[in-house]
């Protein structure tokens, strides 16, 4: 077993624990660094005296949708102790994000959807909103950022989703209205056009990135939805059609975001007052859905990181639960 300090493949078992209900977890000493460490050392069941299937069975009743009190009142547990499981597992999310295969072909959405956090508040308030972006084919969904609606949340989430996408060869940036999104897209993925690449007539010198695509869709007064390019694109950057500049895909993933994660359904709820809270709930939620929920629309049990060709089966929430991330999957 690798070492989680040094990543040394020298490491010698070092003896068991037993927990409480039976269950016994394998020691390691590594020789690299000399410290110590157990098969569940940063994976999130890591230090946790719970049964791993009481974990998993509380993340699978949350990611339906039950709220937190009501799952901790049927496995007898606290809320509080719900709550730091989530924790755990979101702490790992980056472990279960790996990019987008590199020379793919990907659709980018982005959309936003709002919740009331704390108290009954307008959404002019600015509070409680998630920034999301899913690609649209495989249904992967790339980002869920929770905060205050402000450009430091549009440049956060879009430059995660810019990370995970940018390996990929060609790349349709369809986000609503919201102009942010296009703005800190600038800032990462354009390039300087050389003369020996273009006519003189073309004009522009600093486009997107070749491969690039970024459009909005701007939802009209009349219910006349309008499309915009935005920023010249790279002369052999091919363009989509009109019809296919849409955030649709994303929108259908927000609803079932309030069928699913009962802190985006309540009118007033007192465990996601907070945007950390919000964040935590949300990000079990996109791992799930990632990796462990087959996303009917897709194909007979098939998951969005199989949809993309990331994995090859769906995984269980125990592996979630009980893995480093998916570098740790056999392959
Ligand atoms: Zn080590």
């Amino acid at each position: 077993m690798e070492c989680p300090h040094c990543q040394s493949q020298k490491t010698i078992k070092n003896g068991k624990h037993h927990h409480q209900d039976g269950k016994s977890i394998q020691n390691y000493l590594c020789k690299g660094c000399g410290k110590r460490f157990s098969e569940r050392t940063g994976t999130p069941m890591s230090r946790l005296r719970t049964p791993a299937n009481v974990v998993s069975f509380a993340l699978k009743m949350r990611s339906e949708g039950m709220g937190i009190r009501a799952s901790g009142r049927v496995l007898e547990k606290s809320h509080v102790s719900i709550m730091r499981w989530e924790q755990k597992l979101a702490t790992q999310s980056q472990q279960w994000s790996p990019p987008a295969p590199a020379g793919s072909d990907i659709t980018v959405e982005g959309d936003e959807v709002y919740t009331r956090v704390g108290e009954n508040l307008p959404p002019h308030s600015e509070k409680g909103w998630t920034v999301t972006f899913i690609e649209r084919k495989s249904r992967f969904w790339i980002e869920a950022r929770a905060g205050l609606k402000n450009t430091e949340l549009f440049a956060k989430a879009t430059k995660t989703a810019w990370q995970w996408a940018k390996a990929s060869q060609y790349i349709r940036w369809f986000t609503d209205g919201e102009r942010r999104y296009a703005q800190q897209l600038w800032q990462m993925a354009t390039v300087y056009l050389k003369s020996t690449e273009v006519s003189r007539e073309y004009g522009h010198r600093k486009v997107w990135r070749h491969g690039l695509e970024v459009a909005i869709k701007i939802k009209g007064s009349q219910g006349h939805p309008r499309v915009e390019w935005l920023k010249p694109e790279h002369p052999y950057t091919a363009i989509s059609d009109k019809s296919d500049v849409h955030a649709n895909h994303n929108e259908a993933n927000n609803s079932a975001l309030r069928r699913r994660c009962s802190a985006y359904r309540r009118r007033q709820n007192l465990y996601a007052k907070n945007t950390e809270g919000l964040q935590r709930t949300v990000t079990v939620q996109r791992l799930v859905h990632n990796w462990v929920r087959p996303h009917v629309g897709l194909g007979k049990n098939k998951t969005p990181v199989m949809a993309i060709g990331l994995y090859h089966r769906p995984i269980s929430m125990l592996e979630l639960l009980s893995l480093r991330g998916f570098s740790s999957l056999t392959p």
